[in-house]
């Protein structure tokens, strides 16, 4: 859910004006020093692709110099250029290199820049500097084209965002790794961080659904034929404190949705995907089904079951909004044996609250204080907006647990003094570790939930009309678009 690369670069973009120069490709690594991507020593045919969030000025500088290099630039959702503090003023800039030193090097070192050679000594770390505000991370293998290996080149339509929010179509073309699966996409959810991009120059969607159309080499846990489907996160080094405890979700190097890979995306015909970010879907899913499981589903399941052994069964589970997330987490937490009561605006969703599961419904709307049976041990936020958090903590049980789970650019503003005298906790979560998003799905397959959705066609019209009625608080609870 959570848009991980729109963060402030840091210091002063003013002191990053440097006129950058070439010298040239990197040699060859020595068998000492062989390139590593996560914990996959790379063939040495194989290049790196580099991922930097760079600020404006830099961009352009380095934009104006190279303007015919193997340089893949994209600007993230933004609109005030004369703010150097905009939160969205990140820069994607995606290196198709072997050595992003080289690339970087400028007329007279630098201490920052003897920094990066050194940290690129590390090829198996993400390569921090303070030069030029880089933070520089392998985001996907590929391969020079003198690779004696047989590789399938595979070109496939993709549908982007655009400056001005438009659905534009365009082509992608890609190879199929040994480790990649190539997906025909049948299906594909539209969450609300979909439209967070919808003015960025990228591929749009990440709740995809589809059929395994080609396999890789090395590829074991999937086959030819298979329903699978994919979520947010694309990629993690698999070799860091949090990847080897099954939190790979907060892995440094981690590439979600955003981040990198944004020329493919789930709207669209096919995506190569790596093997190891791809998910069977149970048989007893049918795929328009299962694409809104794999982030919205996957959000509101981490938030009950991976913090503190999970929500228990003789527990109150209070939900905030009943839209995409809502409708699922109600779902999962009445199938996890816990009272559930729903919080929405009016009564105008009642009757589909309780029908899924809700055994407490309450309207908000110009209510002065919220009246329940009993407290709430665990509050789900999926609501775009802070609700009013006094309101709330009267009726929270102590060491009752609140989990925000939409994207907010706002602060989070909280009374301060119920949290310390009835020991509040605020619970961060972001989409599911590979493992929880596996257990999500049998889970949802055993206990047949089910989103509500709207169909849309997977078209640039099919895709804005969705978008819009998601924009506008009329979707009845997940669109869905669909192959043509
Ligand atoms: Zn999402
Ligand atoms: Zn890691």
């Amino acid at each position: 859910m959570l848009d991980s690369s729109l963060g402030l670069p840091s210091g002063s973009p003013g002191k990053t004006r440097r006129k950058m120069v070439v010298n040239g490709r990197c040699n060859k690594p020595t068998p000492e020093d062989p390139p590593k991507e996560g914990n996959r020593t790379m063939p040495y045919n194989q290049r790196l692709r580099w991922q930097a969030q760079v600020p404006a000025d830099t961009a352009a500088n380095l934009f104006a110099d190279r303007p015919t290099d193997p340089l893949l630039f994209s600007r993230h959702t933004g609109d005030d250029d004369s703010n150097p503090q905009s939160p969205f003023l990140v820069y994607i800039l995606r290196l198709d290199i072997s050595c992003p030193t080289s690339f970087f090097s400028s007329s007279s070192p630098s201490p920052s820049q003897s920094h990066l050679q050194q940290s690129h000594s590390h090829h198996n770390q993400s390569l921090r500097t303070s030069f030029s505000n880089l933070i520089l991370k392998p985001i996907s293998p590929t391969t020079q084209p003198n690779t004696t290996q047989q590789l399938k080149m595979v070109s496939f339509t993709v549908f982007k965002g655009s400056k001005e929010g438009k659905i534009v179509k365009d082509t992608t073309t890609r190879e199929i790794g040994p480790n990649d699966v190539l997906i025909r996409i049948t299906h594909s959810g539209l969450c609300g961080t979909d439209e967070h991009y919808r003015h960025a120059d990228m591929a749009l969607g990440h709740e995809g659904a589809g059929v395994a159309e080609e396999i890789g080499s090395a590829v074991k846990n999937i086959k030819k034929g298979d329903s699978v489907g994919w979520g947010y996160q694309h990629m993690s080094c698999q070799n860091c404190k949090q990847c080897l405890t099954g939190h790979e979700t907060l892995c440094r190097d981690r590439v979600m949705y955003g981040d990198g890979n944004l020329d493919q995306a789930s709207f669209g015909s096919h995506a190569v995907w790596d093997a190891d970010y791809i998910y069977k879907i149970p048989e007893s899913i049918s795929r328009e089904y299962a694409a809104p499981l794999m982030c919205g589903g996957a959000t509101v399941y981490n938030a009950l079951r991976s913090f503190n052994g999970g929500v228990k069964p003789n527990e109150r589970v209070g939900i905030i909004g009943i839209g995409g997330l809502g409708h699922l987490a109600i779902q999962f937490a009445a199938k996890m044996g816990c009272e559930v009561v729903v919080f929405s605006s009016t009564d105008a969703k009642k009757e589909e609250a309780l029908r899924l599961g809700a055994s407490e419904f309450v309207a908000t709307k110009g209510v002065d204080k919220l009246s329940v049976s009993s407290p709430i041990d665990h509050l789900i936020v999926t609501t775009s907006f802070q609700p009013n958090w006094h309101q709330y903590m009267d009726i929270m049980a102590p060491q009752a647990t609140i989990y925000p789970l939409t994207v907010s650019f706002e602060d989070l503003k909280i009374p301060y003094m119920p949290i310390i005298l009835q020991e509040f906790k605020i619970q961060g979560s972001v989409v599911a570790a590979r493992q929880v998003h596996r257990d999500m799905l049998a889970f949802a397959a055993h206990h047949q939930i089910k989103p509500i959705i709207e169909q849309f066609p997977m078209t640039e019209s099919g895709i804005q009309e969705a978008m819009q009625k998601l924009e506008d608080g009329k979707m009845r609870y997940r669109g869905v678009v669909v192959a043509q």
